[in-house]
């Protein structure tokens, strides 16, 4: 049997709170159950949205939970998380394979005909129309625009069976369209350097929040056309406030720096998103390490997580 190899890949953009601390537990749960191994990837690629001060505290918080991973670059006796930013390379290469196989194309659209753009009577307002890929871009354009590199999807349906969700399936080219691989700032876009990542690393297992799993499609479509081997993927509800919506950072009252500062213990927390995930039956304070044992993916609720 080939081991498992898990990650939890957060974007460095603010404190962690407790939703980031829920999606995180789960995956590590995922991989240690298993007996596997369990990656820290940051996603950092944003340089106007990444700190490295958000870093810093989210390994240190992760640590405060009990949260460990297994691999990384050796900082005196524990592990560096992978830096997605020192990794531009292989992104440049992957995109470079796709551009060779004639399938990106230059996207100069402004923002105003971007929000124009979606088909008529199509239900999301930001699925791309390809203007780009059919027009004759002007040299005036071209004088003044960086232009976006986008991937341009052939019709067809993605399947996969998720683990948690079942059966998902997407018309990409009429659900999403032609999606950007490279923004025109020159930054990769995350469902490439996911892809990419993930294959690179190894990663046989995928638990993340299910707000991602409208993008599942679109890398499945890369790892094929990169000839790459897709995880198995687990998207797993959202916790969200009373009001239903998802925590965010913004909530900083429920940041984990905050509630370590007002006393809450790790177990505390552990132990309340272990009740909120139903592996266990009452609320207790309880360690990361005492819910490998019993931890069962298809108990998970559905639904959003209150
Ligand atoms: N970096 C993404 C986030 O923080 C997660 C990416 C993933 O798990 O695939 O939302």
């Amino acid at each position: 049997m080939r081991l498992i190899r898990g990650r939890f890949a957060p974007s460095p953009t603010g404190e962690i709170h407790l939703g980031n601390a829920w999606t995180a537990l789960l995956a590590w749960l995922q991989v240690r159950a298993a007996g596997g191994t369990m990656v820290l990837r940051i996603e950092d690629l944003d340089p106007d949205r990444s700190r490295q001060v958000y870093i810093d505290r989210l390994m240190a918080d992760m640590k405060w939970l009990g949260l460990d991973w297994d691999e990384g670059p050796d900082i005196g006796g524990a592990y560096a998380p992978y830096c997605q930013d020192e990794r531009r390379e292989l992104y440049q290469m992957a995109l470079e394979r796709l551009t060779a196989a004639g399938l990106v194309y230059p996207c100069y659209c402004t923002r105003a005909e971007l929000a124009a753009s979606a088909p008529h009577g199509s239900e999301n307002e930001r699925v791309y129309s390809g203007i780009c890929r059919y027009r004759e871009v002007d040299t005036y354009r071209k004088a003044t625009k960086r232009p976006a590199l986008r991937l341009a999807v052939q019709p067809g349906v993605i399947e996969f069976d998720d683990l948690h969700t079942g059966h998902v399936s997407q018309e990409l080219a009429r659900e999403v369209g032609d999606f950007v691989v490279r923004r025109s700032d020159g930054v990769h876009a995350y469902q490439l350097a996911v892809v990419v990542d993930d294959a690179a690393m190894g990663i046989t297992h995928v638990l993340r929040g299910d707000d991602l799993l409208n993008s599942t499609p679109r890398q499945l479509l890369l790892y094929r056309l990169l000839g790459l081997t897709a995880p198995k993927f687990t998207h797993v509800p959202l916790l969200v406030d009373l009001d239903g919506h998802r925590l965010s950072k913004r909530q900083q009252a429920l940041s984990i720096a905050v509630l370590r500062a007002n006393g809450v213990k790790a177990e505390a927390i552990i132990g309340y998103l272990a009740f909120k995930a139903r592996l266990v039956d009452k609320y207790q304070p309880v360690k990361a390490t005492e819910l490998i044992r019993s931890f069962d993916v298809t108990g998970l609720p559905h639904g959003q997580v209150i």
